[in-house]
């Protein structure tokens, strides 16, 4: 089982690169932002208490992401037997922690941190036009502005802890989709 997590910043590219990566390593995707916003297409009791965060470009508290994290790992366990592509989990150091005890109830853990790196001006740019494009609700300037406050102070330190761990792959994420894809692959051939 290889699991890896896809990081960085709101409009990095995550979504669209974890689905190359999931196709080319025949592995698992997970992400927490589309588990959420399933549940509140659906409207369930999670479904509310999500988007009243999403909506403001919040994080959901640890404890309560965690449990659906936790959830998730043990439903898509035979999906997940090759491994996952972690997308958008963890997002704060408490969630890192919770992600390695988690992982190592299936005797597995992380082998490598793919972080997309991408000039904020093109994030903002990306992420609005995904708003036009798709419609998904966060996706307007001003909860863009507050997402970006957020990653910084609470998800940017996260490249600090896999660094140290030796976990971190750089990826210069600005260029296009199949650029971006064939630069994860060599840092990972490289691994
Ligand atoms: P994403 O699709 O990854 O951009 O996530 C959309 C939104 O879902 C985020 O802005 C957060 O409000 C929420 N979310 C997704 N994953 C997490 C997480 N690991 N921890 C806290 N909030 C999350």
């Amino acid at each position: 089982m290889k699991n890896y997590i896809i990081f960085g910043a709101p409009g990095c590219g995550k979504g669209t690169q974890s689905q190359k990566i999931k196709e080319h390593f025949n592995i698992h995707h997970i992400s927490t932002g589309e588990v959420l916003r399933d549940h509140i297409a659906r409207g369930t009791e999670l479904g509310k208490i999500a988007d009243s965060y999403i909506s403001k470009g919040h994080l959901i508290p640890d404890d309560l992401m965690i449990r659906v994290l936790a959830h998730e790992l043990k439903e898509k366990e035979d999906e997940a037997s090759n491994g996952i592509i972690l997308d958008g989990f963890p997002r704060t150091i408490p969630q890192a922690i919770a992600l390695e005890k988690l992982l190592r109830e299936y005797n597995s853990g992380i082998e490598a941190v793919i972080g997309l790196e991408v000039d904020e001006p093109l994030l903002v740019e990306r992420m609005i036009h995904r708003g036009e494009e798709t419609g998904r609700a966060d996706d307007n300037i001003e909860t863009i502005k507050e997402r970006l406050k957020v990653y910084h102070r609470r998800t940017a330190p996260l490249k600090e802890y896999y660094e140290k761990e030796g976990k971190y792959l750089p990826i210069n994420g600005n260029g296009s989709i199949d650029e971006i894809f064939d630069h994860i692959k060599e840092a990972l051939a490289k691994k």
